[in-house]
């Protein structure tokens, strides 16, 4: 039987995927053939990713023959499955820079940032009662933080941000109190791209000892991440923004200085109490492989995703007017292109994309309410730009094929929607006089 990237190979008439991630690209959610691919383009990324098939040979073993519990402790087949656990926790630590002691698994990144702010909130609870972040963190903060407002009477700070996405420095070291317990600040963010200074952060936080909580769910396994040049006390990780398999995911508690929680599930005591429940094998050691092969791949990851974001930016601006870049132009992971058409019904734009391409209005997470964006509304983007806006997704196996379908087919969206827009006319008349106001902002 070939295993799933032997498959990829032979689809693709490529080697391999042992070492290069270009050798592996042409993998598709709809078939392993580029050249065959029937369905939509996807440029999701944000929302997840594909399994790399080098992660998928890595788990199956772990369905069938080694599918021992690995709490069992009377047996070989227990002793096979805690092996492969904790190969997998030290796989994951070397990823970030931390001891495997440091990693907890939980069912992915909303289970971790609950268990980091609600943690730590119970442990600390008797002498704190405060805590900082910010406007744009992922839904899952803010609603633990809320819920500790509600029903915990906490206080929570919720710092605004620039126009690029940046949380101010002073601000944040301005907003720390002597009962805080807790900074939030996310590491990338899910919507716009926008890279928080989270090195800065960490030595605020560090200077005034309160711990710092970062959500690195968009960046570990892209990006180069390292707890203690962040100075970290918890960070948050997911398996599936990274090429792994859904349902895991993990929390980094820090050892020293020593950071407690209190565990929001209780049971056999698992993760030495911190997360009870029978570790999932399988897509544990997929989670491992993953952060393995991103360790590889993240240089040419990087370039990659660096070059098909300008492909996809110079072909839309040279096709397009009046078009904005949402998020920070200079401080941001470029596989995200977050784009705001003005004078374009955005929910007409990504229904009429929905068949030929796989994107997101705003956040994938948030996007069953039509409500305007929240991330976009903190960055200053107004109403009606902000229902206009898409958020393109670029991976490790994103094609340029991909890419320039969908520039194709966005330039043919947008410039059909104008067509029939009074607003745009308007635009046109008051461009045409010199007067128009919306600047084109790529910079
Ligand atoms: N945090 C960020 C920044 C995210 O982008 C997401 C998912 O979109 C999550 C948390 C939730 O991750 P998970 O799907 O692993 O629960």
């Amino acid at each position: 039987m070939l295993s799933a990237s032997q498959h990829v190979a032979r689809a693709s008439r490529r080697p391999v995927c042992q070492a290069s991630a270009a050798s592996c690209r042409g993998f598709s959610l709809f078939g392993n053939d580029e050249t065959s691919r029937s369905g939509p383009s996807y440029l999701d990324m944000q929302s997840t990713t594909p399994v790399d098939p080098r992660v998928l040979d890595s788990m199956m073993p772990y369905f069938h023959g080694r599918f021992g519990n690995p709490h069992s402790r009377s047996h070989a087949y227990g002793w096979d499955a805690e092996e492969a656990t904790e190969r997998a926790r030290g796989q994951i630590a070397r990823l970030i820079g931390a001891d495997a002691k440091e990693i907890f698994f939980t069912s992915g990144a909303t289970e971790s940032n609950n268990m980091a702010v609600k943690g730590v909130a119970d442990f600390y609870g008797g002498t704190k009662k405060h805590i900082v972040t910010t406007q744009t963190e992922h839904k899952c903060v803010l609603a633990s933080c809320r819920r500790l407002e509600v029903e915990k009477g906490w206080d929570v700070t919720y710092l605004p941000v620039d126009t690029d996405g940046l949380v101010d420095l002073k601000q944040l070291e301005a907003a720390i109190r002597p009962d805080t317990a807790l900074v939030s600040v996310m590491h990338i963010n899910n919507e716009i791209g926008t890279t928080q200074p989270v090195d800065e952060i960490g030595q605020i936080c560090a200077a005034k000892k309160v711990f710092f909580h970062t959500d690195a769910a968009q960046s570990v396994g892209k990006v180069p991440v390292d707890v203690k040049k962040m100075g970290v006390s918890l960070m948050s990780i997911s398996a599936h923004k990274m090429y792994g398999p859904k349902g895991i995911g993990a929390v980094y508690i820090r050892r020293k200085p020593r950071v407690r929680l209190r565990a929001v599930i209780d049971g056999g005591g698992q993760e030495r109490g911190m997360r009870s429940g029978t570790l999932p094998t399988p897509i544990i050691v997929g989670f491992g492989e993953a952060a393995e092969v991103c360790m590889q791949e993240m240089e040419n990851d990087q370039k990659h995703v660096d070059r098909l974001f300008h492909r996809m930016k110079d072909a839309i601006t040279s096709r397009l007017p009046m078009i904005a870049l949402n998020g920070s132009p200079s401080h941001r992971y470029t596989g995200n292109v977050n784009l705001s058409f003005a004078c374009v019904e955005g929910e007409s734009l990504l229904m009429s994309l929905a068949n030929s391409t796989a994107v997101s209005s705003g956040s994938a997470c948030t996007s069953a309410s039509l409500e305007p964006s929240y991330v976009l509304r903190a960055i200053g983007v107004g109403e009606e730009l902000a229902h206009t806006s898409l958020r393109f997704g670029i991976g490790r196996f994103t094609t340029e094929a991909e890419v320039d379908r969908t520039v194709d087919d966005v330039v043919r969206e947008v410039t059909r929607l104008r067509d029939m827009s009074p607003l745009w006319e308007l635009e046109m008349d008051a461009m045409e006089s010199g007067g128009h106001k919306q600047a084109v902002t790529w910079s």
